[in-house]
């Protein structure tokens, strides 16, 4: 009682001292105080001689996304990327992540983006291949490449250069944020022996492997992940594949699926993107760019791990207490698969430059980096086993 006596003027001397610092600040650099339109506000500080120093603006984007909202897996790499954005930048960069339909519907994030109306989108490249067919490449293809080559493709191998040469006529920058690793083959209500079973079978398989799948007698069709229970309930599909245990668990497919097949020869490796609209991003001063760049490289590391982490816990789960069927898809079936895969790549290079220039470039990295594969990752896998 007696020290806080003693000491009871103290909190006001400290008051009166902040708030005589606070004034002179405002005389200093009140009159610089700024604002810089849409997106963006705050001050600028000047340094003795009478420079712009630092930017103390703010910005402020949208992101929309593909997935619905906090989606695990998935969802996370968007509210992660914006956590560690407001973190590193002191919240000098803030990004409001809305879920697919809160702004725009699911499918409708790239020409968000592109056209400016929010600053960036979270989802897969695969999915725009409308706008040009070589954006499946920034994804996966079928028979393609895993996560650690795609990595390796994207940062060393000039694989990032051809996404921003192929994102470029659409005023985006893209960036890979988030990679599943290898995906399951899906979830089946029909048993898959033969290449007959495939035959008017419905499935939601976007991308390149739905075109193996329509080109193998299969019907396949684009649904967002948030419509997929659903439609194989009701029988509007009779399969679908969406990404792995840990994500499919969460979805519940198991209660409307008899069949989990593998592997994921459809989506061996898929890379997810974080796209920023190019105006949006050339205005962050430099530093803001470099927390984006690196915000998204850790977000795209940290969904493998998660999937790396979870999926196996998740598969036990789906075995042991949900007695999921899981199959491997025939071999003689998936070498049919692939042979047809390639038969569309050659067709797809005829008809698109950017598709052959981007076909080239993935197929020579993923050519030499299975002959090294071949004598690390899958000798050791074979070893181990
Ligand atoms: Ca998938």
């Amino acid at each position: 009682m007696t020290e806080m006596k003693a000491n009871r003027s103290q909190p006001m001397i400290i008051l009166g001292l902040v708030a005589l610092v606070v004034i002179l600040f405002w005389l200093l650099v009140g009159k610089y105080a700024s604002s810089n339109g849409s997106g963006a506000d705050g001050i600028r500080v000047i340094s003795e001689d009478g420079n712009f120093t630092s930017s103390k603006t703010n910005y402020h984007w949208k992101m929309v996304t593909t997935w619905p909202k906090n989606f695990p897996g998935l969802g996370s790499a968007a509210t992660n990327f914006s956590r560690l954005v407001d973190e590193m930048s002191e919240g000098r960069l803030t990004v409001s992540v809305y879920g697919a339909g809160e702004l725009v519907p699911a499918l409708g994030v790239f020409d968000a983006v592109s056209s400016g109306s929010v600053e960036a989108g979270h989802g897969a490249a695969y999915y725009w291949k409308g706008k040009n067919t070589a954006t499946q490449f920034f994804t996966a293809i079928p028979f393609g490449m895993n996560a650690q080559e795609m990595n390796g493709w994207l940062y060393y191998g000039g694989g990032m250069e051809l996404w921003r040469e192929i994102y470029e006529p659409f005023n985006i920058v893209p960036f890979a944020a988030g990679n599943t690793g290898i995906q399951m083959a899906g979830w089946f209500n029909k048993q898959i022996n033969t290449m007959d079973d495939i035959k008017g079978l419905k499935m939601r398989i976007p991308g390149l492997g739905g075109e193996v799948w329509n080109r193998a007698g299969g019907s396949s069709i684009n649904i967002p992940g948030g419509e997929l229970y659903t439609a194989l309930q009701t029988g509007v599909i009779d399969a679908t594949e969406w990404v792995g245990p840990y994500n499919d668990l969460a979805l519940g497919f198991y209660q409307v699926a008899d069949y989990y097949y593998y592997p994921g020869w459809h989506e061996t490796g898929s890379t997810l993107e974080l796209i920023v609209n190019k105006d949006a991003f050339n205005a962050l001063p430099k530093d803001l760019q470099a927390i984006v760049e690196t915000a998204s490289r850790m977000a795209n590391q940290d969904m493998l791990d998660e999937f790396t982490g979870r999926n196996n816990t998740a598969l036990q789960e789906l075995i042991n207490t949900h007695d999921v069927d899981v199959r491997p898809i025939p071999k003689a079936v998936l070498l049919e698969l692939e042979e047809i895969a390639h038969q569309i790549y050659f067709e797809e290079a005829e008809k698109n430059p950017d598709f052959k220039r981007v076909y080239r470039a993935y197929k020579t990295f993923q050519e030499n980096v299975k002959t090294y594969h071949k004598v690390s990752e899958q000798a050791y896998y074979e070893l181990r086993d």
